[in-house]
């Protein structure tokens, strides 16, 4: 969500002459986007402008602006700490950006913006073009959370559930569409909560699939309990939604589960994988986990160990638990941080093996690649299988944009690396 929003506020600074660059010398407004959810984030922002700060010592200053759900959380401590900071504007008032980047230009007094202003936001965005020209590209069709998960800042510094109408999404994504997007994944703190006038995520996904030249739609990230029939029945028949699903389920105990206030069980968790599975038996999963929840036991760790391993995940982000300041459980007593990182250690190493079991037995057989970009100074062109796996292949072509069949020959935890069809015969590739 943070690539999306960051290119919207690129669009918006376009309309009063900023550009891009690359070169931090060079920069007249330097723009932080952050993200909130674990720890050492606003440490980040002071370590970020300290870096610019040296860059710029004995030159005029650029003006620094902090965005992002840090803004949003710290917003006025970080401006009373770091001086060297013009600006801090949360996720909601965005559209506000280029107000405040003239007002700063005028010496005007630093400014705090972290209203939540989701409507006025989008309203203001829609009239702003978006330019992202990527093969791949991200949509924010929802924003916020309602379901107060006891870890989670979410609730807090993005508010409560928004949905963009499916209206102003289809005009976005044809725009995109125009400019050369495949593939278009529809982001969302909750997804699959999307609800506009009764409108919900499979209307939208119908209504986008219409879209000719879109070939590839995804979506992310979803919460179990908000599945409907309907949405489960269109990975069976909608041959443009790919067969990924991240479904974050957090822990593999019923008592964690419980005390995260997750409003799910394992065995109904089970129970949706087994139902995506029948709409469509392609369909694998990747998911988040969360280690060391304050009061996970030995036992409450080995219940997620095992069900990492029954559904074998894909692809499993696992993370320590970080308490965040103002939820629930940052008052709640923490598991050692010791054995904390021994559980992670286990965890990952096991999610690695399935993982590249995974992958291994992709090895020899073809898949499906939508190609983005050439790799840089080489003969070789990146893009993704319909598992968001990144694939390689040798060629001099120039592959962008295009869906090739692509026999993998090799690849390791990261990358595959394949020969497109019509070269099987010549080809060689080693990684
Ligand atoms: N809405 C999604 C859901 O309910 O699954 C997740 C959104 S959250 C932005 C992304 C991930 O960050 C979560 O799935 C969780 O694993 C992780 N996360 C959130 N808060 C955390 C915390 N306090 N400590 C560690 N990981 C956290
Ligand atoms: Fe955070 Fe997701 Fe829970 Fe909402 S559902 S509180 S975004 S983890």
């Amino acid at each position: 969500m943070n690539e999306y929003d960051s290119n919207r506020i690129y669009d918006l600074a376009k309309k009063i002459n900023y550009q891009k660059t690359i070169s931090l010398e060079e920069v007249d407004c330097y723009v932080l986007n952050t993200c909130h959810i674990r720890e050492k984030a606003t440490e980040k922002v002071y370590h970020e402008v300290g870096r610019v700060k040296k860059k710029f010592r004995n030159k005029k200053k650029p003006i620094i602006i902090i965005t992002g759900c840090v803004a949003q959380a710290e917003g006025e401590i970080i401006l009373q700490k770091e001086k060297y900071i013009d600006a801090v504007i949360g996720p909601q008032s965005y559209h506000r950006f280029n107000q405040t980047l003239l007002a700063i230009e005028k010496k005007a007094k630093r400014i705090n913006f972290t209203n939540f202003d989701v409507v006025d936001k989008f309203d203001k965005l829609n009239a702003i073009k978006n330019s992202d020209s990527n093969v791949s590209s991200f949509l924010t069709i929802q924003e916020g959370c309602d379901k107060f998960c006891k870890f989670c800042v979410v609730p807090y510094t993005r508010g409560v559930e928004f949905s963009r109408s499916i209206g102003e999404l289809k005009f976005e994504c044809q725009n995109l569409v125009r400019n050369g997007s495949k593939e278009i994944t529809l982001l969302g703190q909750n997804v699959n909560a999307f609800n506009h006038a009764g409108n919900k995520l499979p209307d939208l996904i119908k209504e986008i699939s219409k879209i000719r030249n879109l070939e590839r739609i995804r979506y992310t990230t979803s919460h179990p309990i908000d599945f409907t029939e309907d949405l489960i029945d269109i990975h069976g028949y909608n041959s443009k939604l790919m067969p990924l699903i991240h479904l974050p389920v957090q822990s593999g105990s019923n008592r964690i589960l419980k005390s995260m206030n997750r409003k799910h069980t394992v065995e109904e968790y089970l129970d949706l994988i087994k139902k995506l599975k029948n709409a469509n038996p392609l369909i694998k999963f990747s998911s988040d986990f969360i280690i060391g929840f304050p009061g996970e036991t030995d036992s409450d760790f080995n219940d997620t160990l095992s069900l990492l391993k029954e559904v074998q995940f894909i692809n499993s982000y696992s993370f320590i638990f970080s308490p965040r300041p103002g939820t629930p459980a940052a008052c709640m007593p923490k598991v050692d941080n010791l054995v904390a990182k021994e559980r992670l250690i286990m965890f990952q190493k096991k999610a690695e093996e399935i993982k590249m079991k995974y992958r291994k037995n992709l090895f020899n057989k073809k898949s499906l690649v939508l190609f983005e970009n050439k790799v840089k100074n080489k003969d070789e062109f990146f893009g993704r299988d319909e598992f968001s796996n990144s694939v390689i292949v040798k060629t001099k072509e120039n592959l962008s944009g295009k869906i090739k069949e692509v026999k993998i020959i090799n690849g390791n935890n990261n990358t595959l690396f394949g020969a497109i069809k019509q070269n099987f015969d010549k080809e060689e590739f080693a990684a």
